[in-house]
């Protein structure tokens, strides 16, 4: 099914959502681009293709994810009506394989047999492996030296899903110079490989494309709030890291004027340098990994560096879409800090059942401060992801303030 909600908001035909996105990339990357432009183009004109995806989604990934009205939550804060998108039950615990899933389908049309991929905490390598394994290609995912030994079980998981993961040992030896080393390869390999960026951004047509691929999120959780509730909510709040589990769901809603949407980001120890990774909070625009967008950045213009109790939100620049739905005042951004996303982790395991992702805890932490004012009206809240692989993140952090 083609998300035709979204013809309103396509970038214009060099990617730029109003002044942010585009594609600022050295010369060598710019015939795989367009290559891939190209292909997204008329793939994405097709219905098969649409319902190949669909069908994917269905047996692969267990969609569609239930809307869950959130009771006990709902009852303790006592305002705004709290429903849950449940993408936590997405098959890998998280929304990152509905993208994987759609940019393999495209790589197979292509004739490509080999995906490439980066990741930093490991998350986004996890959903690609599993991904070629289903659809049995090669898949190589590039890991900072430094990730790589902090995130040692999800190492495990890709190589056990068959996955070459190979050690990034340039610069600071994290997710920004495993990028770097991704590109270099698909210049090389462009014949048989597709990179499959993880989130919604980097240079046209990702941001797009990824923000397609989410959009599901949006259609189902729209579909499933009018047939539970009779009528669209007042708010749908997410957590935005690159911004793709936002802009999926934002999508279903973007063209309901009266449906406020918010964008939660990692406000970490202090909106202070290296200390978040709130872009919209701390940053402002420039041009980072191929992008136009608000960044965080120094008086130079050189990327800062970021900090977040999770791994997920901690980067650096924002996808376009977002700066532009921030620019419109169609969105609204925000921030929760560090202690507060722990906080709302250990309430909803405990009100709801649901131990949630670290990076969705952000979205539920704001929802904590937003909901009690709110009496008489809904809320839809994005739980990206499921919190297995942070507990032992959790039990640090609480260990420390014992
Ligand atoms: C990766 C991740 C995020 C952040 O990525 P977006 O592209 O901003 O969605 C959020 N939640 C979970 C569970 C993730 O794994």
């Amino acid at each position: 099914m083609q998300p035709k909600t979204h013809n309103s908001n396509s970038p214009d035909d060099r990617g730029y959502f109003g002044d942010y996105g585009g594609r600022f990339v050295p010369d060598t990357l710019m015939a795989p681009l367009l290559q891939l432009e190209q292909a997204y183009a008329e793939l994405s004109a097709q219905p098969e293709f649409w319902r190949e995806f669909e069908s994917m989604l269905t047996n692969f990934v267990g969609r569609e994810t239930p809307l869950q009205y959130a009771s006990r939550l709902t009852e303790k804060l006592g305002g705004a009506k709290i429903y849950l998108k449940r993408e936590d039950l997405a098959h890998t615990g998280a929304h990152k394989i509905n993208n994987a899933i759609g940019q393999i389908l495209l790589a197979r049309h292509m004739g490509k047999t080999r995906i490439i991929a980066e990741t930093g905490a490991g998350q986004h390598g996890v959903a690609t492996a599993t991904a070629a394994a289903q659809f049995g290609m090669k898949c190589v995912v590039y890991m900072g030296a430094e990730d790589m030994a902090r995130q040692e079980m999800n190492v495990f998981r890709m190589r056990l899903l068959g996955a070459d993961v190979v050690a990034v040992n340039a610069g600071s030896r994290t997710l920004k110079d495993a990028v770097s080393e991704a590109m270099r390869d698909w210049v090389g390999n462009i014949a048989d490989t597709h990179y499959l960026l993880g989130s919604a951004l980097g240079p046209h047509p990702y941001p797009r494309m990824v923000r397609d691929f989410q959009s599901v999120i949006g259609r189902e959780a729209r579909e499933q709030i009018l047939a539970q509730e009779g009528k669209l909510p007042d708010t749908v709040i997410a957590c935005v890291g690159g911004g793709s589990n936002a802009i999926g769901i934002f999508s279903g809603f973007v063209n309901d004027k009266d449906v406020a949407l918010i964008g939660v980001e990692a406000g970490g120890t202090a909106i202070a340098a290296g200390e978040h990774a709130a872009r919209f909070a701390g940053g402002k625009p420039g041009i980072f990994q191929g992008m136009k967008t608000y960044i965080l950045q120094d008086n130079d213009g050189q990327a800062s560096p970021t900090h977040s109790v999770s791994a997920g939100l901690d980067y650096t620049g924002v996808g376009p879409e977002h700066a532009w739905l921030h620019d419109l005042k169609r969105a609204t951004y925000t921030n929760v800090n560090d202690d507060e996303a722990v906080a709302a982790f250990h309430l909803l395991a405990r009100t709801e059942g649901i131990i949630p992702a670290l990076e969705s805890s952000h979205a539920i932490a704001y929802t904590i401060k937003f909901a009690p004012a709110m009496k008489g009206k809904t809320i839809i809240v994005n739980l990206s992801g499921r919190g297995d692989k942070d507990i032992g993140i959790i039990q640090k952090y609480d260990g420390a303030r014992k």
